[in-house]
């Protein structure tokens, strides 16, 4: 096929490094793509680009793993495509499909499927009802243990950070000294801020996934309450186990009483 500066024609890997260089000037600091490219198109940017420019295209290469949705390659022709919008729109939370995203190493491959949400969700919950044991101890100001931020330093190994992120709330919730406790608090908010997750107020989280059911349980609660304040303890066992069968665990505490979902 002819061009007009002669035989041939520009085809996808001149295409990018001819893009890099115009819109963004070599060399970039993080040029990204599937493993699938790493050969014959990575490198044949590099090739072209470097011998033409004389300096790097890029400081760093990240490959990521694909994506397989029930252990299919996902593709428009199946059909078993999801986008987050959708996912959202069946009651799954954002920081829930943030998680599920991040609970694999990038480099590695993803099986996306409801019991990767379902794990992703129990894991938050876990998280969130270290938050809720917490809510009225004031976080310290403190900045992300070493142990998560060195995990995301090594290559963005997110479930390293992921397990770190575990043990802090397993120290939040052994913490008993109020300064351990703003601590361990401190310290899992500030990680957490990092992944971008804990961002919404914990009995929100919780809430938020029961839907419209979250006012009835609300009642329930509350009767339970009337119920304690009562010394009615058959009724207020009686209302636990209704509020068990749907699902929700009442953690009572010294500023009154709060829900959160089953473990
Ligand atoms: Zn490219």
């Amino acid at each position: 096929m002819g061009a007009p500066f002669g035989a041939g024609r520009p085809g996808w890997h001149i295409e990018c490094s001819a893009m890099i260089e115009e819109v963004l000037g070599s060399p970039i600091d993080i040029h990204g793509g599937g493993v699938d490219l790493i050969f014959p198109h990575h490198e044949n940017e590099i090739a072209q680009s470097e011998c033409a420019h004389g300096r790097p295209l890029a400081r760093v290469w990240m490959h990521n793993g694909f994506l397989t949705m029930d252990r299919e390659k996902m593709s428009k022709s199946i059909g078993n495509i999801i986008t987050p919008r959708e996912l959202l729109e069946q009651g799954w939370q954002g920081e829930t499909i943030r998680w599920a995203l991040l609970s694999a190493h990038y480099k590695a491959p993803l099986d996306w499927n409801d019991d990767l949400l379902q794990q992703s969700q129990a894991s938050l919950d876990r998280l969130y009802g270290a938050l809720l044991r917490l809510k009225d101890v004031a976080a310290a100001d403190v900045s992300a243990p070493a142990a998560f931020v060195e995990a995301l330093a090594d290559d963005l190994n997110t479930p390293a950070a992921i397990a770190a992120l575990s043990a802090l709330a397993t120290a939040a919730n052994v913490a008993k000294k109020p300064a351990e406790q703003a601590q361990a608090k401190g310290e899992l908010l500030a990680a957490a801020a990092l992944f971008g997750v804990l961002q919404a107020d914990p009995e929100h989280w919780f809430r938020a996934s029961f839907g419209a059911a979250a006012a009835e349980i609300d009642a329930l609660v509350a009767e339970r309450i009337a119920a304690r304040a009562a010394k009615n303890y058959a009724e207020s066992d009686r209302l636990r186990d209704e509020l068990a069968a749907r699902g929700v665990e009442v953690m009572d505490g010294p500023s009154g009483s709060t829900w959160r979902r089953k473990g």
